[in-house]
């Protein structure tokens, strides 16, 4: 009995790991492969150790209001390795080239305080006046899907939409509000329209209880590549191969035959495809030529991140906070810039600053290519721009990450469902991945563990299984 995992991000680890797991706990002896494509594994998470800093390449925390990361460390005993981090949580916006602090009391990014509003002026008072309308605008009677932008400028007006809920959404998506689905991305706005009417309502009612000093942004003290080792080590038995590429994926009467790039081929029941959908919609091509299409309709986008070293007597601003971000119709070249020795400050050596300035579609991958010198100075022209620090950093280290990130367009749920549908007719066919039900680290945690419980099923349904629970 075999399963094999294609894809070895964060989804696929999740996946190999729990499955090793379940497998071992109910006695089947069961083989497990996991196949990644580049010599190391992690996906998008990598992390690296350059003269006492501790670089992100990808991403640089998570959140622990979805349970699933936070309760993986707890598992795999690394949960004191967490850091919080820095309590200070003022983020700045970008606003005519200066920065201005975003106003506190955001409730899933709805503002709740009324006070806070009044006094900010990142919000011109026509614009605070309509944000104040939002209370009166009637609830949308179509259901259907409608577009961020569309539902944010309808509710809170255009300027709240261009000025703060479109630099928060794009530092996670790194995508088009104009494109991008509000309810594969925001459900709880939408549901809390229907319900209460009104966002303002509906986040004064939820607005969470201050914690008092703790961040809901956690890492690990050596970075999130010390919770890909962690998995990597407690993956016993499991075979891995790397540097292998999976080309295509043909289904038979007794399972599936999964061939390289190489010509290498390997026989399995089950496979978890955690790789991202566009490369699973090709190994797929010929098996199903419909869910294929539905998996390549799934869009991504290309990003990159620049993070630049300096000692911190260069560095003339306070850097009092976790960083800022840039709405687009400032026409600047970066989306985001953190501030990462102020967020974490683990991850710089004392006397030191290390700052990260993140570059998103339709902005630096796609228009300059791989091109690490352009991405490097327009990173090096934003921190003058905006911080007037033009000192020569102590290095600059660029990762480059096309087609990673993927958008959840108009109509996400409707392709989700309908490739659900497809995968019904292949038993042991199973996704898993960032593509479906949530791009964040945790819901990627949780799409793996969700495929190894179903692996799980799918062996027990064939009457494989010795003794399932
Ligand atoms: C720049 C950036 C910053 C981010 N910041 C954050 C953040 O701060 N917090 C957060 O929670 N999330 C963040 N995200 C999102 C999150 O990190 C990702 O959604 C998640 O890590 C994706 O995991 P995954 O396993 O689904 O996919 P991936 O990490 O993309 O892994 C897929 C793997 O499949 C492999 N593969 C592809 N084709 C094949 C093949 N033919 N055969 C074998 N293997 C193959 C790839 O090489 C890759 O290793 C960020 C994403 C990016 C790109």
């Amino acid at each position: 009995m075999r399963a094999v995992i294609i894809g070895g991000g964060i989804a696929g680890l999740s996946a190999a790991y729990a499955l090793n797991n379940r497998a071992r706990q109910a006695g089947l002896p069961l083989r497990i492969t996991l196949i990644e494509r580049q010599d190391r594994l992690g996906g998008v998470i990598q992390t690296e150790q350059l003269d006492g800093f501790v670089v992100e390449g990808g991403p640089d925390s998570f959140v622990s209001t979805k349970p699933w990361a936070v309760e993986l460390c707890q598992e795999l005993g690394i949960a004191e390795r967490v850091q919080g981090a820095n309590a200070q949580r003022r983020v700045y916006v970008l606003r005519k080239g200066q920065l201005i602090a975003i106003p506190k009391g955001l409730t899933m990014m709805v503002p709740t305080h009324a006070g806070e509003i009044v006094r900010s002026p990142l919000i011109s008072p026509i614009g605070k006046l309509r944000l104040g309308l939002e209370l009166v605008v009637p609830r949308r009677r179509d259901t259907g899907d409608e577009s961020v932008r569309s539902f944010v400028s309808r509710r809170l007006g255009e300027e709240a939409y261009e000025r703060l809920i479109e630099p928060l959404m794009s530092g996670i998506y790194g995508g088009d509000g104009d494109r991008l689905s509000l309810q594969a991305t925001m459900p709880i706005w939408h549901e809390w329209e229907q319900r209460y009417g009104s966002l303002t309502r509906a986040a004064w009612a939820n607005r969470a209880p201050s914690n008092g000093s703790g961040s809901i942004f956690l890492t690990l003290m050596d970075g999130l590549g010390e919770l890909v080792q962690a998995l990597v080590k407690a993956m016993e038995g499991v075979e891995v191969r790397r540097n292998v590429a999976v080309a295509e994926i043909l289904s038979g009467p007794s399972g599936f035959t999964l061939t390289t790039d190489d010509g290498e081929t390997f026989s399995a029941q089950v496979v978890i495809l955690a790789a991202p959908a566009y490369a699973a919609a090709r190994m797929l091509s010929l098996t199903d030529p419909e869910l294929a299409q539905e998996l390549s309709a799934i869009e991504y986008s290309s990003s990159a991140t620049v993070s630049l070293a300096f000692r911190r007597e260069d560095v003339k601003h306070p850097l009092d906070g976790h960083g800022y971000l840039i709405p687009r119709h400032e026409h600047r070249a970066a989306l985001a810039c953190t501030w990462t020795s102020e967020k974490f400050p683990h991850r710089a050596p004392k006397g030191s600053a290390l700052l990260r300035v993140f570059f998103g579609q339709g902005q630096g991958p796609s228009t300059w290519g791989e091109d690490e010198d352009k991405l490097r100075m327009a990173a090096r022209d934003e921190l003058d721009a905006t911080l007037g620090l033009r000192a020569e950093p102590l290095f600059a280290r660029v990762f480059h990450w096309p087609q990673a990130l993927p958008q959840y367009t108009l109509g996400h749920l409707q392709r989700v469902g309908a490739i659900d549908r497809r995968l019904v007719t292949h038993p042991g066919l199973l996704l898993a991945g960032a593509a479906y039900d949530g791009v964040g680290i945790p819901d990627c945690i949780h799409s793996g563990q969700r495929a190894a419980e179903a692996a799980m099923n799918q062996f027990g349904r064939t009457g494989l299984s010795l003794r399932l629970e």
